[in-house]
């Protein structure tokens, strides 16, 4: 067994002030491997109290040498990318090959963009030609909690830290209590960089504790959270008594619209995205929306790509999907995938209950129903599982009216070899992104939602702008340095 109890409070690894043991669990055995420390309101207290005291001098540290700091860490996280893929896969059941090219290299790539972004970002500029004596200045939030899930634990931990870094803030990380490992190695990594003492905490624990006391906490000036929208709205109520700044990264229900000049490859495209990370990606292309002539042949392709899929453990190489987080996300699954079969969509592959022939680990069938309508439960709530709904729509506007017929708006989808259609419906869908035809969003694209999908956007300089104040100076010196 692991023994990973410790917390990095102030440069330093220290036991915790009042932790509960918790077991991380392997998804793919069932079994627990590793013990962590669940912390307190002491432990709180401490990260925060550090994250304050190492404020001033961050801020104050010209940006040049935050971004060195960050660059230094950039380097010793490519060290670490082995243990890191490693970790994530054994804690949060991704397969290795996923955890290794997808899993850790989204961290590498996020930090390799802010420093881009940084480098070139306005820290102070003048307002303009017509008002010489004023001066736009971005200067840090203060201190930030940074409160991440599970499902793509790096990826989520260095869109928050690497802007809070380059942008002179402090901070404490609660990473989520299902994918400690990989977020206490990150910490290591902060370690290896030589960043001062205080400017990053991270203190283990789970929403009702440390999460909970971090956003409510009145030393804390940002929290920054990527989670459920359940868990967004309570930290925003914790919140509210401090009016600290809260950015929230939440929940999706993507549509992907399949029009009849889609090109060939997209229906396999669009089963294989919703299928990747089995399934745990907010931006998942959950609904696939098909227009109606050929909907009958994409209903048939669709099953047959999801029951090419395969299933297997996280340890083995490969392109197979590997289980689901935990039992909870395994029984809610199970439950969802229940209610689509009562509620009369077409079960076209898949269904409840195990793979053949597995008898342990959170394994879920990739599963495809068809002729789900938008009022069903399966069409609203995000299932966060290989689970795929099939919907039929006869014209463009209809497919717009469904597709933003939803609590939530972070990624849409568009295949169609018709250019104005594409920016039409670029235009129309209530999203914060919008990606067509396959194309991936480009580097330092900001990632984020509207609606109930949150508030803020993540990477490159409007992940920056998210963590920085707008000061506004009048009488300003421009000879003056
Ligand atoms: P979760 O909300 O249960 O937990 C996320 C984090 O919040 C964990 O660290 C958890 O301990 C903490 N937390 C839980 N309750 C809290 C509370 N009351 N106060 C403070 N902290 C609390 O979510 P999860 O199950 O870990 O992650 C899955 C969800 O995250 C999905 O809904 C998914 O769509 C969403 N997600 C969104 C994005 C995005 O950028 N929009 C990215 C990844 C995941």
């Amino acid at each position: 067994m692991i023994d990973k109890r410790e917390f990095y409070i102030d440069g330093a690894w220290m036991a915790p002030k009042e932790g509960r043991d918790h077991a991380v669990v392997d998804p793919a055995t069932e079994e627990p491997f590793a013990t962590i420390s669940l912390g307190g309101q002491a432990d709180t207290d401490a990260a925060v109290a550090a994250a304050r005291a190492a404020l001033p001098g961050w801020m104050a540290t010209p940006p040049a040498e935050r971004i060195a700091a960050v660059e230094r860490l950039a380097a010793a996280y490519q060290e670490r990318t082995e243990d890191l893929a490693q970790a994530m896969s054994r804690e949060m059941g991704a397969p290795i090959d996923l955890a290794r090219k997808s899993q850790a290299m989204a961290g590498a790539f996020h930090l390799k963009n802010f420093i881009r972004a940084a480098k070139d970002f306005a820290w102070e500029a003048p307002l303009g030609d017509h008002a010489p004596n004023d001066r736009i200045i971005h200067e840090a939030v203060g201190v930030c909690a940074l409160i991440t899930p599970w499902n793509w634990p790096m990826n989520q931990i260095t869109l928050k830290v690497g802007a809070a870094a380059v942008a002179g803030n402090t901070m404490v990380l609660k990473p989520s209590e299902e994918s400690p490992l990989s977020a206490m190695i990150f910490a290591e990594c902060i370690e290896a960089a030589g960043f001062p003492e205080g400017v990053f905490n991270l203190v283990n624990g789970d929403g009702a504790g440390v999460g909970s006391q971090l956003s409510a906490h009145p030393d804390v000036d940002m929290v920054s959270f990527t989670g459920s929208t359940r868990a967004g709205r309570l930290i925003s109520i914790a919140a509210a008594d401090t009016l600290k700044r809260v950015h929230l990264e939440l929940g999706g229900k993507g549509a992907n619209l399949i029009f009849s000049d889609a090109d060939d490859k997209a229906v396999k495209r669009g089963v294989l995205h919703m299928m990747q990370n089995t399934g745990q990606s907010c931006n998942a292309p959950s609904r696939m929306m098909v227009e109606a002539g050929i909907y009958d042949r994409v209903v048939e392709e669709a099953a047959e790509v999801a029951g090419k899929v395969t299933v297997g453990p996280s340890s083995e190489e490969g392109r197979h999907i590997g289980p689901v987080v935990n039992r909870t996300q395994w029984d809610k699954i199970q439950g969802l995938i229940q209610t689509g079969i009562d509620e009369g969509a077409r079960l076209v592959a898949g269904g409840p209950g195990l793979p053949e022939g597995v008898n342990k680990g959170y394994y879920v069938r990739p599963t495809v129903f068809a002729d789900v309508t938008p009022e069903m439960t399966i069409a609203q709530e995000e299932i966060f599982g290989p689970v795929l709904s099939i919907m039929r729509f006869e014209d463009e506007a209809e497919a717009l009216r469904i597709a933003n017929d939803t609590p939530y708006g972070l990624t849409n989808y568009v295949q169609t070899q018709d250019g104005a259609r594409r920016n039409r419906l670029a235009r129309g869908l209530r999203s914060g992104m919008v990606e067509m035809n396959g194309e991936s969003r480009g580097p330092g694209s900001p990632f984020g939602g509207m609606k109930m999908s949150g508030n803020g956007r993540e990477g490159g300089p409007w992940g920056i702008h998210d963590f920085v104040e707008v000061k506004a100076v009048a009488g300003w010196d421009p000879e003056a340095a």
